[in-house]
């Protein structure tokens, strides 16, 4: 799958993503059923479940998010916004480049990434709050592979030896 900048997004992505509210709620929905029927499609063929879930987030997530297969989803911590869409790669950001007007210093039209993350995660109910976790290097020996799968077998939480989750202390409040 190529690299397409957020800006070019196809119709309806935009207009989603900026309502994360409503995929905040598909996650969570999502998350259920699919959590309950993997085991039994596992057992019935490895094979078949594996092809069948790359093939889905291929197409949902590539469509929605412009999923970059990374195979570690951290989506619902960085306010449905993919990270891996930001030019650098970045899994904590925004870098020190963001214009004024909140674009991307690598690609002008497009907006930062991270700005986009910050600004809808303040409006997730659930998941908002993540946007302050420091995330783990990212595993490139995941990638092309299923998030959903990694994350029901606990592959995706694993994180290279020393590492510990930490949580930023970001002051919001203008009051000295
Ligand atoms: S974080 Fe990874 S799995 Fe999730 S949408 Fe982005 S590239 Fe795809």
């Amino acid at each position: 799958m190529s690299q397409m900048p957020e800006a070019r997004r196809l119709p309806g992505s935009e207009w989603l993503k900026d309502h994360p509210r409503i995929l905040e709620w598909i996650y969570l929905r999502s998350k259920a059923v699919l959590g309950r029927l993997y085991p039994w499609m596992r057992r019935l063929s490895p094979g078949w479940t594996e092809r069948l879930f790359v093939r889905s987030e291929e197409w949902v997530k590539g469509y929605l998010f412009n999923c970059q297969m990374c195979g570690q989803c951290i989506l619902h911590s960085t306010g449905m916004t993919c990270p891996m869409n930001c030019p650098k790669n970045l899994r904590n950001g925004p870098c020190g480049g963001v214009r004024a007007d909140g674009h991307c210093e690598v690609i002008p039209e497009m907006p930062c990434v991270w700005v986009q993350a910050w600004e809808r995660s303040s409006r997730m109910a659930h998941y908002g709050e993540e946007i302050r976790l420091i995330q783990p290097p990212v595993n490139r020996q995941l990638e092309h592979t299923s998030a959903w799968i990694n994350m029901f077998e606990g592959i995706d939480a694993r994180t290279p030896p020393g590492w510990v989750p930490v949580e930023l202390e970001i002051e919001t409040s203008g009051d000295p």
